[in-house]
């Protein structure tokens, strides 16, 4: 089986827009590859992190995996937390020693994390040299992500080949992103010129899979949208309308064109109710998951169990690649 690998940060209550880029696509691919799921909690300290909150929110992002779908039961499932396995970090050293520090900082996410700040950590910088590792590390081939993430996998490949071209072997597979075609970027309901996002300042224009349906109606009523009263995607126009369309879209199932077609002539409050219905019958449905899972020891051993085999694999490429580069006695 080829290996599919993803995480998300427990850098605050997980979204739908973490669910459509990340969760969606591994409940969907999960029966067909190796999958590596696991929560990167050293990404999260990239900013400051209450730590009770940071415990918390690593429990309750493995509860929603598997309230949402993942299903810990399959053989080749691997849960596992980042900061329980020493490798990671380890071979991100290593990684970081080769690459330039202009290739980090002319990052994407870099430049909109950093935005208006000062004093932020070197880490946000350098963190997607720890993603690269989290992935090369167990020879990953599928990394399923939005679209935020696809230039941090291209570094993990540039990394790879840089590597395999220094050292003269095949030391590392070369991973590819796996990008849904729709909803690969959910956008902030009230300012859809960015994206949703679990640590935005702003949670109006965020919907966390653990919303109240008070909440999760007021926030869909209250989407930004335009003037115009048509319903119609398009995206570059009518960006807050179409984000609407691609969630209606991520939950039902529905092509976007047959939501279009079923809201011809109706107005935009309408379209909004019943996104709001459907996203509230959806996610209690996953909270009523999530609490019964939350309660069990299900949690714990799927990640004992995971931790387990994603370290001696881990073990074994590290050991490889840190004599490869001529660390330690010979
Ligand atoms: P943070 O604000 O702390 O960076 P985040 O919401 O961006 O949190 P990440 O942990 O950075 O979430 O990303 C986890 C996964 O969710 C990644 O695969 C990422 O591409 C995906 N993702 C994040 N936000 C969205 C979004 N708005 N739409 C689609 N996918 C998303
Ligand atoms: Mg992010």
């Amino acid at each position: 089986m080829e290996r599919l690998l993803t995480g998300l940060q427990p850098s605050g209550s997980l979204t739908i827009g973490n669910f459509s880029g990340g969760i969606r696509q591994v409940i969907d691919y999960q029966k067909n590859y190796e999958t590596f799921l696991f929560v990167p909690d050293m990404h999260a300290t990239t900013v400051p992190q209450d730590p009770y909150a940071l415990h918390r929110n690593i429990k309750s992002a493995v509860g929603l995996y598997i309230a949402c779908g993942v299903d810990v039961n399959l053989e080749n499932m691997h849960l596992y937390i980042q900061s329980e396995n020493l490798y990671h970090a380890n071979l991100s050293w290593i990684l970081e020693c080769m690459t330039p520090f202009g290739e980090l900082t002319r990052m994407h996410q870099f430049k909109e994390k950093t935005k208006n700040k000062e004093g932020f950590s070197a880490a946000l910088a350098t963190y997607p040299v720890l993603m690269a590792s989290d992935i090369l590390l167990y020879d990953a081939k599928y990394v399923p992500t939005g679209i935020d993430q696809k230039q941090h996998v291209e570094l993990a490949r540039n990394l790879a080949e840089r590597f395999n071209e220094r050292y003269k072997g095949d030391y590392f597979l070369m991973p590819e992103p796996v990008i849904p075609q729709i909803g690969a970027k959910i956008r902030d309901l009230k300012d859809p010129s960015k994206k949703m996002s679990k640590s935005a300042e702003n949670t109006k224009g965020t919907i966390f899979l653990l919303d109240s349906e008070k909440d999760i109606r007021k926030k869909i009523m209250g989407a930004t949208t335009d003037s115009d009263g048509i319903i119609k995607f398009d995206e570059e126009n009518k960006p807050g309308l179409s984000n609407l369309l691609t969630i209606y879209s991520v939950f039902s199932g529905l092509s976007v064109d047959e939501i279009v077609e079923k809201f011809k002539g109706c107005g935009y409050g309408e379209l909004k109710k019943s996104l709001a219905d459907l996203l509230c019958e959806k996610l209690t449905a996953i909270q009523a998951r999530y609490k019964e899972i939350m309660e069990s020891d299900i949690i714990d051993k799927a990640l004992d169990r995971g931790r387990e085999y994603t370290e001696k694999i881990a073990r074994e490429k590290y050991e490889l690649i840190r004599k490869t580069v001529g660390y330690g006695r010979i």
